[in-house]
């Protein structure tokens, strides 16, 4: 979709007041047009009947609603969906609506591509095209909101698409910001999980925001020379830098903090690993969340019987840690953790 008029998700975050007060419109009508988009689920400025024509009008000669295009809407048998988009520029993301209980947890992507070259992961594959807007990632909350029925309500925020939240932070805050908004999608704070490779400074700035969202640091590895070869990024920050400003990230929120760790056979998931990993994270109020390797096609790596991944987890356990095993969903869509990539030429046939 592309054309020249502004994105109108992008300025109701950033510059969209500045717009109604050059226009000499009352600051209220941006409230109004919030609760359309947000609550309402309007698609357009046609459905904004609270607001005046002329202003719709002039509204529609500047704006475009939404920048872009749905390429593919894959749902699996668990309830899994997912949405491959194409953006005004020709990059493509995905995002994820999972369905657990009552939860509605969307998974949203902040970069098309990724920098951080996680060896095991599909999303980095071939490297970072640019950072999404925070109109971008608004985009794909009122997208996925759109699948739920009228009576159904977004939940749960997981910033764990494609793309390292942390590296592009000054977007991905005003994003969080509208998903908690009271007049945007009202979701409690708590609910709202960032999840990093572990860039220290990144740590640092979400700290001093102040939002108290939840963190989630991506492990993978219990010393530095593992992970320098599964997260080569690892080689710039190294470990100690990263537990230093997750506990520091603790102490000011008093979030519990989560810890990832992908299993991948025979790489990371012996009984020796398991007990260095116990080792490194005692004592701290944490929850390990252990990550059977998803499949990606082309890469090397397998995914642990289930009796290696519970061996790992009763190392951790009887060292008075705390442990969970994330449920595979959307795998039969190439949908789960690890499994999004930048083109959808390249994703294996379903
Ligand atoms: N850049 C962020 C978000 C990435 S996705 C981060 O690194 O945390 C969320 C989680 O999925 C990360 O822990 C990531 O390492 C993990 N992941 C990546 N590829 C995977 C795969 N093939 N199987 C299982 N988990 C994977």
């Amino acid at each position: 979709m592309k054309t020249n008029l502004d994105h109108l998700l992008d300025a109701l975050e950033t510059n969209l007041p500045d717009w109604f007060a050059a226009e000499g419109l009352p600051p209220f009508r941006v409230g109004q047009l919030r609760k359309w988009l947000y609550q309402r689920r309007a698609s357009g400025f046609d459905e904004m009947t609270d607001l005046p024509k002329q202003v719709r009008a002039r509204l529609g000669e500047c704006f475009q609603v939404w920048s872009m295009t749905v390429v593919k809407h894959s749902v699996s048998p668990d309830g899994t969906e997912k949405m491959l988009l194409q953006l005004h520029d020709g990059g493509q993301i995905e995002c994820v609506l999972l369905r657990e209980g009552h939860r509605r947890t969307i998974c949203l992507s902040s970069q098309v591509g990724c920098a951080m070259g996680c060896v095991f992961c599909a999303s980095g594959l071939d490297g970072v095209q640019r950072n999404l807007t925070s109109g971008e990632m608004v985009e794909q909350m009122l997208l996925l909101q759109r699948l739920l029925p009228d009576d159904e309500r977004l939940s749960h925020i997981v910033m764990m698409g494609m793309g390292e939240p942390l590296a592009n932070l000054k977007n991905v805050l005003p994003t969080l910001d509208a998903a908690c908004r009271e007049d945007g999608l009202g979701i409690s704070a708590r609910r709202v999980t960032i999840s990093t490779v572990g860039l220290p400074a990144g740590m640092q700035e979400l700290r001093r925001a102040q939002t108290n969202y939840n963190l989630a640091v991506s492990l993978h590895a219990p010393d530095d020379a593992l992970r320098n070869q599964l997260v080569p990024v690892n080689q710039r920050t190294g470990l100690h830098d990263i537990l230093r400003e997750a506990d520091q990230y603790f102490e000011a929120s008093g979030r519990r903090l989560t810890f990832e760790y992908v299993l991948l056979a025979g790489v990371n998931d012996s009984t020796a690993q398991a007990e260095h990993l116990a080792t490194l994270l005692k004592g701290r109020p944490a929850l390990i969340n252990l990550i059977p390797y998803n499949r990606v096609e082309g890469l090397p790596y397998q995914t642990p019987t289930s009796a290696a991944v519970r061996r790992f987890r009763d190392v951790l356990e009887q060292a008075g840690l705390q442990v969970r095993c994330r449920q595979r969903k959307g795998d039969k869509i190439n949908a789960a953790c690890g499994q999004l990539r930048r083109a959808s030429t390249k994703e294996a046939p379903q």
